[in-house]
């Protein structure tokens, strides 16, 4: 079994074509053949019965029509008349009586010749010129003068085969002697050659006689008498004795039949039916059909038999017919399997080559074979298992760039924005929302929509647009209520998707001339388990719908989205950070040269003027030295927010130092310059700074100077300033002063 399994295809094809159709084909063959080879053998058996009949028939009358003739002969009242004179030894003149019987002979071409015999078997008369002894041992004297008509077996007398035909002669039942006829032998085989042509089925016809010694044969012409059994030798010598075939014997050769010897024989005893029918295997190999039939009460078997080669060549040839076509078709099954076992093998192979390049990563690679049969089958779902895990690879591809597009934005805004347009392009989307919740998870910060660019202006009221539009804060209870898709998704962080969306679940909150939303798919964004967000895709394009796969891919890109989110936020807390003064909350003093270079750099670009506040708190060391550094502290704090108020958004406030800070004034000249460094210290002179209850008064000194009137850049400009801050403090404290203004 195991062998079977691994063997190819093609061979498992062929061995089981070949079991299932040359098997039957053979049986059938097989039973077929039994079938005929049954019927013909009955057939020729009846044959070979109706044969022997025949010759049986044939051999009868020849022996009446001799007898007729002896009867005539016996019945001559001078054969008495001889015999009794030969008897009384009288001399007799058997001349007339010689020339009488030739005549007599004439009647039958086939009569040799004819003689008397005497009671002592002597030879009283003969028409031809024999004078021979010894027939009173002969059986067919024997016989006659028991009373009886006798037919001798063939034998050779003087060179010429012949029969005797022997008769008693009687005188009122007293035998006087015995009159003979010797006919021609030949005649006899002529009979059975003659009658085996008539019938005619390519058989042989054997007469043999008691003794087993065959005594005519279709098939030969001659007279060679054969034993068919081995002869004792005694019985040889009495038969040679009695000249019963002449002198000589022969023993049957080897490759006749002793079997048919044994049925003769067993007939012969009686111990089987005489008429007998067997088919046996013979020592060469052959086997043949056989009727035997009894003659006479002599012993003469007439033996028909036929070769089964013979008389089965009809079916033996439709066998090698059937078994010719049945190679044929084995040929032809054989070479139908293989071919098809190679075709099946081919494109298994192929499937193997196209699995390897593919487990090595080439995933362009596809099934050529897409027929309508099993491996076509197969190799079509084949191919769209690829494609769909190319569709994964590039999405996981893109997923990928993704993040890293994502993750690279420190920006949140952008961030946002570009989150919701890359939901729509992930997926296919007509629209992408992404909503981002505030801390506690009441109220919508941040509202991202990307549009299809038809539709970009539905969003200009109610909605921020895409890219442009800031974030708005959105009361998420009202949205919940308004369209309990989203709330679905943002209250209970749902994954939610919808093919056939009404009215009364989306649309209700859309402006009046927005697209059409036919499908939905929305996903939360969480961090840490909780829904900071949601993402959200409307319309799928090619009207499909959203799959599970889609929300696997939303869901996954969202996971993505609150990395990025909560990183972007992170970074910008660190940045805020890093340029903040951690007492007044004001920029430091890194970040002031930072944004003092850009204005300076804005100023030359744009050619708008720039001016420098540095402002210092008088005598702060000794308010220290009375009020303690806390107290110190809450004064650089208020001083910090004072300034800020009076400051526009564009303009920058710094803590350059210590108890200094600085004012970068975008595009503002020395005069107003002036006028919000007065403002600032008039508000400081007149703040009423409180501690312990004790109300004590501050002020600070400001100098001024402005890009590109008073200085050639940045550090130029603080150096101008600082030295402006410095004539003020010298000139009196709790004053503005202006480079411009400076004495040279
Ligand atoms: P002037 O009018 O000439 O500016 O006198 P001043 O005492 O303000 O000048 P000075 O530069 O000699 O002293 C600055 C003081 O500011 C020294 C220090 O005690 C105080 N100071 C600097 N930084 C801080 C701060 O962060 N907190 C507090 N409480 N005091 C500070
Ligand atoms: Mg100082
Ligand atoms: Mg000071």
């Amino acid at each position: 079994m195991k062998l079977f399994e691994n063997l190819p295809i093609g061979t498992k094809l062929l061995l089981v074509l070949l079991l299932i159709s040359i098997l039957p084909l053979l049986t059938v063959t097989y039973g077929f053949y039994r079938l005929a080879k049954t019927k013909l053998t009955e057939q020729t058996i009846h044959t070979l019965d109706v044969q022997a009949k025949s010759i049986l028939g044939a051999i009868h009358n020849y022996i009446n029509f001799k007898f007729r003739h002896m009867n005539g002969l016996v019945r001559i009242p001078q054969l008495v008349r001889i015999l009794r004179a030969n008897r009384q030894n009288k001399p007799h003149d058997l001349s007339p009586f010689t020339s009488f019987f030739r005549e007599r002979l004439r009647i039958d071409p086939d009569f040799l010749a004819m003689f008397l015999l005497d009671r002592e078997g002597h030879l009283i008369l003969s028409t031809d010129a024999r004078s021979g002894e010894g027939y009173s041992l002969r059986p067919f004297f024997r016989e006659a003068m028991k009373g009886r008509t006798c037919v001798s077996e063939p034998c050779m007398d003087g060179g010429v085969p012949g029969i005797y035909f022997s008769k008693p002669v009687k005188s009122k039942d007293e035998i006087l002697g015995v009159v003979v006829l010797q006919c021609r032998a030949e005649e006899l085989w002529e009979i059975i050659a003659y009658e085996n042509e008539r019938i005619g089925a390519g058989n042989v016809v054997i007469l043999s006689n008691s003794d087993g010694v065959r005594i005519a044969r279709s098939s030969r012409r001659d007279l060679v008498f054969k034993s068919w059994a081995p002869m004792r030798a005694e019985i040889r010598e009495q038969i040679l004795r009695e000249k019963r075939y002449g002198t000589d014997i022969k023993d049957i050769e080897a490759t006749d039949i002793p079997e048919v010897m044994n049925v003769i024989t067993n007939v012969v005893n009686n111990t089987v039916s005489p008429r007998h029918y067997f088919s046996h295997r013979l020592a060469v190999g052959t086997s043949t059909a056989h009727s035997v039939i009894r003659v006479m009460d002599n012993g003469w078997r007439i033996l028909c038999t036929i070769p089964e080669e013979t008389f089965l060549e009809p079916v033996k040839s439709q066998r090698s017919y059937i078994f010719s076509i049945a190679g044929i078709m084995a040929c032809l099954i054989a070479g139908a399997s293989i071919a098809i076992g190679r075709l099946g093998a081919k494109r298994i192979n192929i499937f193997a080559s196209i699995s390897k390049e593919i487990a090595r990563g080439n995933f362009a690679r596809e099934v050529p074979f897409t027929s309508g049969d099993e491996i076509g089958q197969l190799g079509r779902t084949f191919n769209f298992m690829i494609a769909s895990v190319r569709r994964k690879i590039e999405q996981l591809k893109y997923l990928n760039d993704v993040a890293i597009e994502v993750h690279s934005h420190i920006e949140t805004e952008r961030l946002l924005q570009d989150i919701a347009n890359i939901a729509k392009r992930l997926i296919n989307a007509e629209i992408g929302v992404l909503l981002l919740l505030d801390e506690g998870g009441e109220e919508i910060k941040h509202f991202k929509v990307s549009l299809p660019n038809s539709s970009e202006a539905v969003y200009s009221e109610d909605r921020p647009k895409e890219e442009v539009t800031p974030s708005r804060t959105v009361g998420a209870k009202a949205m919940v209520r308004s369209c309990g898709f989203l709330g679905m998704v943002l209250t209970k962080g749902l994954s939610l998707r919808l093919d056939n969306v009404t009215n009364d679940q989306y649309l209700v909150s859309l402006p009046a001339n927005h697209p059409p939303v036919r499908t939905l798919l929305g996903v939360p964004v969480k961090l840490d388990y909780k829904v900071i967000g949601g993402l959200f895709l409307a319309n799928k394009v090619s009207n499909e719908r959203f799959t599970l796969e889609d929300e696997e891919i939303l869901f996954n890109l969202s996971y993505q989205a609150a990395v990025a989110i909560e990183n972007a936020k992170l970074f910008g807390e660190v940045r805020q950070l890093a340029i903040t003064d951690g007492l007044t909350g004001l920029l430091n003093h890194k970040e002031f040269q930072r944004r003092l270079d850009e204005n300076i750099e804005g100023s030359r670009r744009y050619r708008y003027p720039v001016s420098l506040l540095m402002i210092d708190i008088d005598h702060f060391k000794h308010f220290n030295d009375t009020y303690g550094h806390q107290t110190g502290d809450q004064v650089l704090k208020t001083v910090g927010n004072v300034i800020k108020e009076y400051i526009r958004a564009v303009d920058v406030c710094a803590r350059y130092g210590g108890e200094e800070f600085a004012v970068i004034l975008r595009e503002s000249d020395m005069p107003p310059a002036v006028a919000l460094a007065e403002r600032i210290r008039s508000t400081i002179y007149a703040y009423p700074f409180k501690h312990d209850g004790i109300r004590s008064q501050l002020s600070v000194s400001i100098g001024i100077a402005s890009f590109p009137q008073d200085a050639a850049g940045a550090e130029d400009l603080i150096k101008k300033a600082d030295e402006s801050l410095y004539a003020a403090k010298r000139t009196g404290r709790n004053k503005v002063c202006c480079y411009r203004s400076l004495p040279l």
